[in-house]
């Protein structure tokens, strides 16, 4: 998975901060403006960062899955 953010569009809702905190930050330094800690998180992130880009209400998230890896026994 990869993820990114389209700064200029996030509102500072802070509900990516709530529900992902290891892959985004809402720093008050930041005015609560997201920051990306983790372009590449780990799969047992994964279902953290849907669940921020679903209650992301400016589309700022945007997820990017990888394609299905192949069956090495089939190859
Ligand atoms: S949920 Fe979306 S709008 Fe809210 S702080 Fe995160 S990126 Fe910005």
């Amino acid at each position: 998975m990869k993820v990114t953010v389209h700064g200029s569009m996030c509102v500072a809702s802070g509900n990516c901060g709530l529900v992902a905190p290891r892959v985004f930050r809402n720093r008050d330094e930041n005015r609560g403006f997201v920051e990306l800690l983790e372009p590449e998180p780990p799969e047992s992130e994964w279902e953290a960062v849907r669940e921020a880009e679903y209650l992301c209400p400016s589309g700022t998230i945007q997820i990017e899955q990888h394609p299905i890896p192949p069956f090495d026994h089939l190859t």
